[in-house]
């Protein structure tokens, strides 16, 4: 009877720790999401420029096509932002 007691406890000592480290794990992810945000962002920030300078000197079709991808990247992350953003606004009435 006794050791059934224990083995309770420690079933629900394990969830508990399973419970812990999966918000843990959800808190690091979320971090991690801004961080790559932030990296994408500047990253195609310096990207774009480059390319439009090859297309500049090129006049190649495939650096034109790229520069569309980069500013479609770039305002998909923009947009991304703004949600980010607006995430973190406290509830008010008519958003609860
Ligand atoms: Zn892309």
């Amino acid at each position: 009877m006794c050791s059934g007691v224990y083995h309770q406890l420690a079933i629900k000592e394990i969830v508990l720790w399973c419970l812990l480290h999966f918000f843990l794990l959800l808190i690091k992810l979320i971090v991690a999401a801004a961080k790559m945000f932030w990296t994408a962002l500047l990253s195609n920030s310096i990207v774009l420029p480059l390319k439009v300078a090859v297309w500049y000197h090129s006049h190649s079709h495939v650096i034109f096509a790229e520069i569309a991808h980069s500013d479609a990247d770039l305002m998909n992350q923009s947009l991304l932002g703004v949600g980010l953003h607006r995430s973190k606004k406290a509830p008010n009435a008519s958003h609860p």
